[in-house]
């Protein structure tokens, strides 16, 4: 996509610290890291996020994930991982190509887990919200 700052990544026209590749995605560290060995995965077809990612990518995607992964784990030897993505402007998505964080922790590194992205939960019970499924 025109514009797309990852689709320039994958069209060369920008460079990038690869860490793993393959037909259908690209990971490489973050610019920015806040950890050794920040890395995004990104799918190679353009797509805003996960819901407008073709179902026929997803596995791919999450396969590329897991290899990523397995060569962080080799070169860096973190004591464990978020991996995770931010999605919208509520969950602090800037860029605008579906990317997912592997962010390599270590042990007394001083950072949080999931549960310390947020704490809203809301007034209405879990079975109430439960029931807006049914
Ligand atoms: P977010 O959209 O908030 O999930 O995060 C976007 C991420 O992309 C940030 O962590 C940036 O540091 C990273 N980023 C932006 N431009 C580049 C780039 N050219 N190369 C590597 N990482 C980038
Ligand atoms: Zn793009």
């Amino acid at each position: 996509m025109e514009n797309c700052i990852f689709c320039k990544i994958i069209a060369h026209e920008i460079p990038n610290y690869t860490v793993y590749k393959d037909d259908f995605a690209l990971a490489f560290l973050d610019i920015t890291p806040r950890a050794k060995g920040h890395t995004l995965v990104i799918p190679k077809v353009h797509a805003l996020n996960l819901l407008e990612l073709d179902d026929s990518h997803v596995k791919n995607l999450l396969l590329a994930v897991k290899k990523a992964q397995e060569k962080i784990d080799q070169v860096l030897h973190p004591d464990g991982y978020n991996i995770g993505w931010n999605h919208g402007d509520a969950g602090g998505q800037v860029v605008p190509h579906l990317h997912i964080h592997i962010m390599p922790r270590y042990n007394n590194d001083g950072g949080a887990n999931m549960h310390a992205i947020v704490n809203n939960p809301g007034d209405e019970s879990v079975e109430e919200v439960y029931k807006l499924f049914k």
